[in-house]
């Protein structure tokens, strides 16, 4: 008779599981997508950084401010492409969009994306519109 019970149980967890993913929005399919990088002479091209930025709902000129800082260089942006005196690897811009996006997206508490950045006196805190919590932002 238990044993009826829990099968019953777990089916109905298994469908509310398979329900899940359907009718959450695709923002939960958080994907950022792959940084679209070319060298060309002595600077690199972020190709695809306001499309990057757009996936994560920030504003290109913030991300472009991070990356020259965390790859300790200089750059601009143009149109919706980064460009950054030096060369570096994809894997490197990779590297530091994921921090970017670990330090200034996902929120620290249920690890959504749907994040908003306030500032809270002098202090810029992580608003998650999913839970709610508000956590400052990298610590700084
Ligand atoms: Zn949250």
């Amino acid at each position: 008779m238990r044993r009826l019970q829990d099968r019953e149980y777990e089916k109905l967890l298994d469908l509310a599981l398979e329900k899940i993913p359907k009718v959450k929005s695709s923002k939960d399919r958080f994907e950022v997508p792959e940084p679209d990088v070319v060298v060309m002479g002595n600077r690199t091209v972020l190709r695809n950084l306001g499309e990057i930025a757009g996936a994560v709902n920030r504003r290109a000129d913030k991300l472009m401010k991070y990356l020259l800082r965390e790859l300790g260089t200089a750059g601009n942006l143009e149109g919706s492409r980064g460009v950054f005196q030096g060369k570096f690897g994809k894997s490197t811009i990779q590297d530091r969009v994921n921090r970017y996006v670990e330090e200034f997206v996902l929120c620290p508490v249920c690890g959504k994306p749907d994040t908003q950045i306030v500032k809270q006196g002098r202090i810029h805190m992580l608003k998650c519109e999913a839970c709610g919590a508000r956590s400052p932002i990298g610590g700084a």
